[in-house]
């Protein structure tokens, strides 16, 4: 089902990086805006750069790939060490992140891709052929009109996953609650 995620969350920290990296993984894909930092944090926070830092140590190139505009990314990326962005990226279509993807020489099977919409994030990442990691919405509360929308057409979707998958249909239901 395109909407699966290989693998949920409840936030970036939960992630087993160390095993993702003994699986051979050593990309990180991620979304910004709510997977790592909500709408209205401009600049990263310590834990945020420090999640970053452990991530590289451990040997991981970090790639964030968002929707949102460039100023957005080249602001937080001031401080959020990065080894490349992709803005306006048009999740979930694929075509600008393969594109990216093949110019920076990246196999997808070492990619690890993070988001927390299942309608642009999961959907995109899953028809690139990568990895997907859901974690839970950093802050509900301010997303934007087309995020809402979204997020009525994901009451529709976890319904499809609770059929096809109840282990990981009880592991998302709990981030709508
Ligand atoms: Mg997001």
């Amino acid at each position: 089902m395109k909407y699966m995620p290989s693998l949920i969350y409840p936030s970036i920290y939960e992630i087993d990086f160390n095993k993702l990296y003994a699986s051979g993984k050593r990309i990180i894909l991620s979304d910004l805006d709510n997977t790592i930092a909500s709408y209205d944090e401009l600049t990263p926070s310590e834990k945020q750069i420090m999640w970053n830092e452990d991530l590289r140590k451990l040997g991981f190139k970090i790639y964030l790939v968002s929707n949102n505009q460039d100023k957005r990314l080249i602001e937080f990326t001031k401080t959020f060490k990065v080894d490349g962005f992709i803005a306006k990226a048009k999740k979930p279509f694929t075509s600008k992140m393969e594109k990216y993807l093949n110019i920076h020489n990246i196999n997808k099977e070492e990619v690890v891709a993070l988001g927390d919409q299942l309608v642009t994030d999961i959907s995109g990442f899953n028809k690139l052929g990568v990895t997907s990691i859901l974690v839970k919405t950093i802050n509900q509360k301010n997303q934007k009109w087309y995020t809402k929308i979204n997020r009525i057409r994901e009451k529709q979707i976890l319904k499809n996953i609770k059929k096809e998958d109840f282990d990981k249909y009880n592991q998302i239901k709990v981030f709508y609650e």
